[in-house]
């Protein structure tokens, strides 16, 4: 049996290894037309901004380790130029001596990952424009850091590859503007979570440009859309990426709707005998069952395992993804699993969301509050997605709902959890149990919670609201919501009598707990319908920022 993978990064070795461990007899090749292979392309901004210090520790291994440790032939600077799927053979070219020739296969896995996206912005060809996807992109954007000293630099995209760069960059003292087509920056995250990480890259001095584009770039600045412009001695390009699919394509493998290649769950292609895996695929998303395209290292790492193992007769079954991803930025971890609220809306989920905050641990220990933002189905509870935004501790709750999600966890099932428990590490109820609460009080327990947009749509309705802030005098008098009265927790059960039982109440307090136990009191006491603003005036504060700048 031969084996050909195009591809020798995250899935075509992973692939290969997983090939030589079901068979030692399978010929294994890999070809790769770049000079690098099975290296760490999520470690490359950390280069760049000198917190990894040697670059060849992103990529550890090399041809003769494969050769040695797997009795892999990986064949680099070797690009694969069309396959026949009649002859079951493929056309390479040598690109060090020219040399074209064919090679036969019984099974071929096409690991081609994805390239960078380059907007066609004029002057986007230049010397001090780059975009950041391979080793070789990390070693120029270094060597022009180091040799030209850049004073500023403009990058163009705000998903987490852009936000690394922001980051690192600042670190080495440039002045950094980004600049973001959409009216957020992280496009993957809600508005009102993605407004965190706005102001957190404010707070940091970082400048941050919405709604615009770049449409020029010349020697020193970054022309927008609204012909203002940005100084930018450097620019990074860093508008996402797009599947390797051309060789696919030719022999007419299947794409699915995202244009990556389609594959079963086997990680078979439309074309017996050819498998594919990495960024060059489509996935499906495990909550909805739909196609989705997230390219991501963790994914690539498994199904070019799976892509290997299925083409040595395993049947590994692939079962999907979460869209989770993880990224740091400054002093903040942000993090999200499963449906957006965005998403789960646009799919017409009928869903309860909630915002909680809470400690990593006890503040005796240094705690310090992180944000979750859950989003479950009204219908049965069912968890359907998580987005958390925090300094510490955030990768282990993150990691602990996308357990819950993806075995169809229930908010009435977080409560259940037997998490581990000492001051270091957490309090005593963490704060994944009390989003799972907060949601079953919400959903069946008559204690819903309302967000800032559902309430404004609310008073938009027509509907007579009454909002009650329970915080004390003195926070109320600091700032308030718009038209809110103040009745502090421990004056309601005396001012009870004064209210019309038959007003929908809006309650809220700093965080949420608070205006809980005032909202407990209400329902209690006969007061038909109460809301506890989700996680009070902090997201209160949060989304008026986020509307002035819509109106701005
Ligand atoms: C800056 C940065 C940070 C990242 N951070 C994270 C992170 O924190 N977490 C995470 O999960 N992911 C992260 N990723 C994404 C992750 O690196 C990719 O998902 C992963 O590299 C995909 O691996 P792959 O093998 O599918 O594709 P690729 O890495 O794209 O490799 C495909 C290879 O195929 C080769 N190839 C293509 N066509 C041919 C041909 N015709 N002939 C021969 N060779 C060919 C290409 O040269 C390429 O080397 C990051 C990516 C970048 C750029």
């Amino acid at each position: 049996m031969r084996i050909l993978v195009i591809g020798a990064v995250a899935a075509g070795t992973s692939a290969a290894a997983k090939a030589r461990r079901n068979s030692e007899d399978a010929e294994i090749v890999i070809y790769e037309k770049d000079t690098h292979i099975s290296y760490s392309g999520c470690g490359m901004p950390y280069y760049i901004g000198g917190e990894v210090e040697n670059g060849e520790a992103l990529t550890p291994r090399n041809p003769e380790f494969f050769r040695k440790k797997y009795n892999v032939n990986i064949r680099t600077e070797h690009e694969v130029l069309s396959i026949n799927k009649e002859k079951k053979e493929i056309e390479v070219k040598n690109l060090t001596s020219g040399e074209v020739f064919r090679d036969h296969y019984d099974r071929l896995i096409l690991a081609t990952g994805a390239r960078s996206v380059i907007p066609p912005i004029k002057g986007v060809v230049n010397e001090h424009v780059f975009s950041l996807r391979n080793i070789n992109d990390m070693y120029k954007i270094k060597k022009y850091v180091t040799g030209k000293s850049p004073k500023s630099a403009a990058i163009v995209g705000t998903g987490f590859i852009g936000l690394e760069m922001a980051e690192n960059l600042k670190n080495l003292g440039m002045e950094i503007t980004m600049v973001e087509l959409l009216n957020q920056v992280s496009p993957g995250l809600d508005e009102d979570m993605a407004i965190m990480v706005e102001k957190h890259l404010i707070d940091k001095g970082v400048h941050v440009i919405l709604g615009k584009s770049a449409v020029e770039i010349t020697k020193n600045q970054v022309i927008l859309s609204d012909e203002s412009i940005v100084k930018a001695d450097l620019v990074i390009i860093a508008t996402g990426v797009r599947p390797n699919v051309e060789l696919a394509g030719q022999i007419g493998i299947e794409l699915g709707i995202t244009g990556a290649i389609k594959v079963d769950r086997y990680m078979q292609t439309s074309e017996k005998d050819i498998y594919a895996a990495g960024d060059c695929i489509e996935q499906y998303h495990s909550v909805t069952g739909k196609p989705v395209y997230r390219p991501l290292g963790s994914t690539a790492n498994k199904t070019g395992r799976m892509a290997g193992n299925n083409a040595t007769g395993g049947e590994l079954e692939f079962r999907g993804v979460l869209g989770t991803g993880i990224y740091k930025i400054f002093d903040l971890t942000v993090a999200q699993t499963g449906l957006s609220e965005r998403e789960a809306r646009f799919d017409g989920y009928d869903i309860s969301v909630s915002h909680n905050i809470k400690p990593d641990r006890p503040e005796y220990m240094g705690g310090k509050e992180m944000v979750i933002k859950s989003v479950a189905d009204k219908k049965d509870g069912r968890l359907l997605g998580v987005q958390i935004i925090g300094p510490e501790g955030v990768d282990k709750r993150v990691d602990v709902f996308v357990a819950l999600i993806t075995f169809g966890a229930k908010v009435q099932d977080l409560v259940h959890l037997d998490l581990a428990y000492a001051p270091p590490y957490s309090t005593t109820k963490d704060p994944v149990m009390y989003t799972g609460m907060i949601q079953e009080n919400a959903i069946f327990g008559n204690r819903p919670v309302i967000t800032n947009e559902e309430l404004e749509n609310l008073i938009a309705s027509g509907e007579n609201v009454r909002i009650i802030d329970t915080r004390v005098e003195k926070q109320y008098d600091s700032d308030h919501v718009s038209d809110a009265i103040n009745i502090p927790h421990g004056d309601v059960r005396e001012k009870i009598n004064e209210l019309d039982p038959q007003m929908i109440t809006i309650t809220y307090c700093n965080k949420g707990t608070t205006g809980n136990a005032v909202q407990n009191i209400l329902l209690n006491k006969g007061i038909g319908r109460v809301y506890n603003l989700s996680a009070g005036h902090k997201i209160y504060s949060r989304y008026q920022l986020l509307k002035k700048k819509t109106k701005v």
